[in-house]
């Protein structure tokens, strides 16, 4: 089957989060079962010279965007037997620092980057031989390839048009635009509705792809039931609730290539989960990069993230400064960036602390890596989280995760309670700091009893959660798409 993936980050050539891997990986997992993939994403500043492979493929663009006409070209890498990355090179929109923003601030041409985005992949799904079967559209940057091929079926009788898949990653990010936008589509202002990309009069990029896809999904099963909710909902619950019967959760998964403890060029020692020494020695060597006493009796907790809300960095501050207060002993280490408010909170506390707590403001994949390694516990006290990936790296690294009971996290953390022998995390419900102090307490426990902190290890090690796996699932919706539309 041909499949068509368009979104605006895919790993390794860009990322911001956890959407990147997916498309990544899920793209090469299908490529592997043998179908052809094509992948089509900006190229962002950069891009051409960091891959030796990318080139320009024969194949340019001239299209309206709103009142302007703009033309480019593609550029193409050829990463593997059917699997091909399409790049939409057009710098006035593409060749910046930044995915989305700079300095906290969105583009203000947002809407017309990813509208462009967008027309780039409807051309491409309609004037290539053969035609994709199926257009799987990621996040609200993909949002208008629905509706734009939906328009072409029912306006212009395209017949033999793609199915649809739209996937939400995370629909707090929505695209909210004025509604002076949507003449950047260059559709018709008759198709300007509430059943499309119309929402309280303003233009909102990921309800089109809601609306006019012909199936959805989230990333994992738990978040796909939270969001048609008013709690999780987030102002959609209500459009999704009359698609729930064609939403479906599939858990992401992870790509073991990459993330792999036996031969990664990106840790110091490998280990296993037969070879746990390894293990103890990532934490000392960590323990030394981040200035940290060497002491391989002091657990060492983790987190490696985005700061926002969404994240809970806030309930992680006061939680961890409370149980400093009462003299717990712990080590931490925080990899991220994000709102500077808790970028500086975490800084001062670091600085107050440096004898246990290390704070490294950034994005670095390799210190990620090490910092999974070396890790004795990693924290996700997320307030909702779509699917989450960190504490899948961190079960297949023998790094306990303590995670609160939602989306993703929820579907992929067995707690002692739910099955004494088969656990491999802590959860907790409430987002709280007291919560989250309760289930660090019970990682302190565990962590003094060693067989049980082995059990955990060894069952977080062997869980499989292979892109392999998670791919067939996508498969069968796809074929299931092909006979229903
Ligand atoms: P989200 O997509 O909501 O940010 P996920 O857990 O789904 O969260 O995915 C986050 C991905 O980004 C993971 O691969 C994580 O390791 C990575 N990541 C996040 N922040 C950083 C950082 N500062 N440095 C390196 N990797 C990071």
């Amino acid at each position: 089957m041909r499949i068509l993936q368009v979104a605006s980050e895919v790993h390794p050539y860009s990322k911001t989060g956890g959407l990147a891997d997916m498309v990544g990986a899920l793209s090469r997992a299908l490529a592997r079962k043998g179908h052809q993939v094509d992948i089509v994403t900006p190229a962002y500043r950069g891009v051409a010279s960091r891959f030796l492979g990318i080139r320009p493929a024969q194949w340019r663009f001239s299209l309206p965007l709103g009142s302007e006409w703009v033309t480019g070209q593609l550029l193409r890498h050829d990463v593997e037997a059917g699997l091909t990355v399409w790049f939409l090179d057009y710098p006035e929109f593409f060749d910046r620092s930044g995915i989305y923003n700079e300095h906290q601030l969105d583009y203000p041409d947002n809407a017309a980057r990813f509208t462009l985005l967008a027309k780039v992949a409807f051309l491409l799904s309609r004037y290539w031989e053969p035609t994709p079967a199926v257009v799987h559209c990621h996040d609200w940057q993909a949002g208008l390839v629905p509706l734009l091929i939906h328009h072409a079926r029912v306006a212009e009788g395209w017949h033999s048009a793609p199915s649809t898949l739209f996937t939400i990653h995370n629909l707090a990010y929505q695209g909210w635009f004025p509604a002076s936008q949507w003449g950047l589509t260059n559709l018709p202002a008759s198709w300007f509705h509430r059943d499309s990309a119309e929402a309280f009069g303003q233009v909102n990029f990921l309800k089109a792809g809601l609306k006019l896809a012909d199936a959805l999904s989230t990333v994992s099963p738990r978040y796909s039931r939270e969001i048609c909710t008013a709690e999780f909902g987030c102002g959609l619950e209500a459009q999704l609730v009359r698609r729930e019967y064609e939403l479906t959760g599939i858990l992401n998964g992870v790509d073991y290539e990459e993330w792999n403890t036996t031969s990664n060029p990106a840790l110091p020692f490998p280990f296993s989960v037969v070879a746990l020494e390894g293990k103890a020695s990532n934490k000392e060597a960590l323990q030394r990069e981040l200035g940290l006493p060497v002491e391989p009796h002091v657990p060492l907790f983790a987190n490696i993230s985005r700061l926002t809300g969404q994240k809970g960095m806030d309930i992680q501050l006061s939680a961890l400064r409370h149980l400093c207060s009462e003299g717990a002993r712990f080590q931490f280490v925080l990899l991220g960036s994000g709102d500077p408010v808790l970028e500086k909170a975490y800084q001062e506390w670091a600085q107050q602390n440096g004898n246990r707590v290390a704070v490294r403001l950034g994005f670095d994949a390799a210190l990620a890596q090490r910092i999974e390694a070396g890790a004795d516990f990693y924290l996700m006290p997320s307030r909702f989280e779509p699917c989450g990936l960190n504490q899948l790296y961190s079960l297949r690294y023998g790094t306990i995760p303590i995670v609160r009971a939602t989306g993703g996290l929820d579907d992929s953390v067995v707690d002692i309670r739910e099955n004494p022998d088969a656990a491999t995390g802590i959860k907790f419900d409430e987002a709280s700091a007291a919560a989250l102090s309760h289930a660090i307490r019970k990682a302190l426990a565990v962590f003094s009893e060693p067989s049980l902190l082995a059990q955990f290890r060894r069952n977080g090690m062997q869980a499989d959660f292979s892109w392999e796996r998670q791919a067939s699932e996508y498969v069968a919706l796809y074929e299931h798409l092909l006979h229903e539309t």
